[in-house]
């Protein structure tokens, strides 16, 4: 248990984060929701878990990934600051994570808590479908059917991923109500849910949802908190001064910052994706530009219309395109623990060719809404001072879209 003034120390028993969080769920659910808790509660403290969680997360994801300083990125920066500016920055390498992101992590949790419950099936969402890949991957590696809920849409547009579910095993079940997108698939397969609770699984794809989905997500990803703290210790013998992370639900942002969130010298920015611009109206900046409200079974901060209802996300990375964000975000946005910043479609873009250009690491379009806020955040920072990306992804899987934004023909 932490000190009783812990940020560190949410959710509260009914899973609130101050006014964000909770379980609005239908009354069916609720047992099922229990019973989740309480195993979670009982895995929790069991180091044979702990074990197994550990194994894979060594032999079959590839941890622990590496902590690596970004030495051309850093003089880059530097040669366009001012004397003594330019702090040095430290990538986090979750894009060499199995599969290619930090989505596994939280995947490898869930489908052993699954198993331990005694499910038999696991369902998914996904939006761009990565993870629904990641989910797949996973139901495949421990041999249970798959059905993942995805916008039809998102079908269209995500062939690729498609495939490699289909490869997996997995049933790629296309859902045509509303927008037919993300935001719908989440209500499918909550939907689905309701039905199959017997002997179904829903592994959530990121720290939001009902509780305990945000608490138990954020603690399988804060695998990569936990090791930065290590790996920052052994390299320069001190903290980063500043956390960079991108922000879709929050779940590779809430991994890497919870570890930290006691250490007051630590400051963190989580990125929201801006899209054409806030004014736009379009872009998927749920703190920025949402007010709180009820998604997907928790308070939070989304993305509405005068009538409350949900309005289409926008992001050219279909990895932040998400209405919502996760409650435990909110919450660190109004307390003023984390501060979060909304970066353009045109950011991202420039910042995932430089960091190609200079690094020789193709990250995740996701990824370069973190790295964007380099340019400001490096150039006014000291040079004795530290950053620290989380590159969540690669970015193999978005050269299409990044060649039909920069006019190329592939
Ligand atoms: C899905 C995804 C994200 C956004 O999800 P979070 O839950 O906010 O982490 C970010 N980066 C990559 C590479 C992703 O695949």
């Amino acid at each position: 248990m932490n000190a009783p003034n812990s940020l560190r120390n949410l959710p509260d028993e009914h899973g609130h984060f101050g006014q964000f969080g909770g379980r609005y769920v239908a009354e069916t659910l609720m047992p099922l929701i229990l019973d989740l808790e309480r195993e979670y509660r009982a895995a929790k403290v069991d180091p044979a878990f702990k074990t197994q969680f550990d194994g894979l997360m060594k032999h079959y994801v590839g941890r622990p990934s590496p902590l690596y300083f970004a030495e051309r990125l850093t003089q880059h920066y530097r040669e366009g600051a001012a004397a003594g500016r330019g702090a040095k920055i430290y990538f986090k390498r979750e894009e060499l994570n199995h599969t290619g992101a930090h989505k596994i992590n939280n995947c490898i949790g869930q489908i052993l808590l699954a198993i331990r419950m005694g499910k038999t099936r696991i369902i998914a969402e996904t939006g761009a479908g990565q993870h629904g890949v990641a989910t797949a991957t996973v139901a495949a590696r421990f041999g249970l059917p798959c059905t993942i809920f995805m916008g039809a849409k998102d079908i269209e547009r995500q062939q690729p991923n498609v495939f490699r579910m289909k490869l997996l095993g997995a049933e790629v079940r296309p859902v045509t109500s509303g927008s037919q997108s993300l935001k719908d698939a989440m209500n499918e397969a909550l939907r689905d849910w309701v039905a199959t609770v017997h002997d179904t699984f829903y592994i959530i794809g990121t720290a939001a949802g009902p509780h305990p989905y945000p608490e138990l997500v954020r603690d399988f990803q804060s695998v990569i908190g936990t090791e930065s703290r290590a790996q920052m210790l052994e390299a320069e013998g001190r903290l980063p001064d500043l956390l960079l992370a991108a922000v879709g639900g929050g779940s590779n942002a809430i991994g890497l910052f919870h570890p930290f969130l006691d250490d007051p010298d630590v400051a963190m920015i989580g990125v929201e994706a801006a899209g054409r611009g806030i004014d736009s109206g379009e872009h998927a900046a749920s703190l920025t530009g949402g007010a709180p409200g009820i998604l997907h079974g928790n308070k939070t901060y989304l993305l509405q219309d005068e009538d409350g209802q949900i309005t289409e996300a926008h992001s050219i990375s279909a990895g932040l395109d998400y209405p919502g964000i996760g409650p435990e975000h909110s919450w660190l946005h109004e307390s003023g623990r984390v501060e979060y910043v909304p970066i353009t479609d045109q950011q991202a873009l420039d910042a995932f060719q430089l960091c190609c250009k200079l690094e020789g690491i193709i990250p995740a379009l996701e990824s370069s809404h973190a790295l964007a806020a380099l340019e400001t955040k490096a150039r006014e920072m000291n040079a004795d001072q530290i950053i620290l990306v989380n590159v969540s992804g690669r970015g193999d899987k978005d050269i299409y879209t990044v060649a039909q934004a920069m006019g190329a023909e592939i």
